[in-house]
């Protein structure tokens, strides 16, 4: 399944900052901080699932720097939503936002200025998806139910009328863009993620025969196996 044939004019408008930061919330209870615009930063708004893969891609390979524990994990996250915006965590539900200024930033109108994420579900969020599909590659991290790892959203959709009927996806979050695009990516029948045989990184490339990241990886590990043969036969 391709999310692009079943939805063929798939529109998802979505607003990214040019910059993010976090910040700690101040209100009741635990303190938490959250992914916020950073002051000064300038909206975009763009079609989030214009490239739906890419962005897939992204996010796995997110999640896959944070469960490998790297120390830059919030940079990172800072990073990706300069590049896509924050999730939209929770928003398919019935999203308490409001424009009270006294509440913390997840409460605030989606995508807005003062709109922020949890820093600790958006990490989440990643690294179950990584998870997943490590379990895709038959390799599984945790010893618990593989089960845990499945994963469920809600979708929304209309059917115009008329001659010619359509049918839309009501889609309000990137997180749901992000999961069904994965869904039909890991269920399809043209591979198009990949895991680099030099680095690691999970990637997108639609070739049947990628292997690499990039070329500088490809030659990199060209040259390891270069001197690993030239050692076994002069050894
Ligand atoms: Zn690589």
């Amino acid at each position: 399944m391709d999310v692009k044939t079943v939805f063929p004019n798939l529109n998802v408008m979505w607003v990214r900052w040019s910059d993010y930061t976090l910040v700690t919330s101040k209100f009741s209870g635990p303190r938490v901080s959250y992914l916020v615009p950073a002051p000064g930063a300038a909206e975009l708004r763009f079609n989030c699932a214009e490239q739906s893969e890419q962005l897939v891609a992204d996010a796995l390979e997110l999640g896959r720097q944070l469960l490998i524990g790297t120390p830059e994990g919030e940079r990172l996250c800072a990073t990706f939503a300069a590049r896509h915006g924050l999730l939209g965590l929770g928003a398919e539900k019935d999203p308490p936002f409001t424009s009270d200024p006294a509440v913390p930033p997840c409460y605030h109108p989606l995508n807005s200025r003062e709109y922020g994420e949890d820093i600790g579900l958006f990490q989440v969020f990643f690294m179950e998806l990584y998870q997943h599909f490590l379990t895709t590659k038959g390799e599984v991290t945790m010893e618990a139910n593989p089960a845990v790892l499945d994963i469920s959203g809600l979708l929304s959709y209309r059917l115009t009328s008329g001659r010619t009927p359509q049918l839309v996806w009501q889609v309000k979050s990137m997180e749901s863009v992000i999961r069904l695009s994965y869904a039909a990516m890991v269920t399809g029948d043209k591979p198009g993620l990949r895991v680099c045989k030099n680095c690691g990184k999970v990637y997108y490339n639609s070739h049947a025969k990628s292997e690499f990241c990039s070329a500088r990886c490809r030659n990199y590990y060209n040259v390891k196996v270069f001197r690993k043969n030239k050692i076994i036969s002069e050894g």
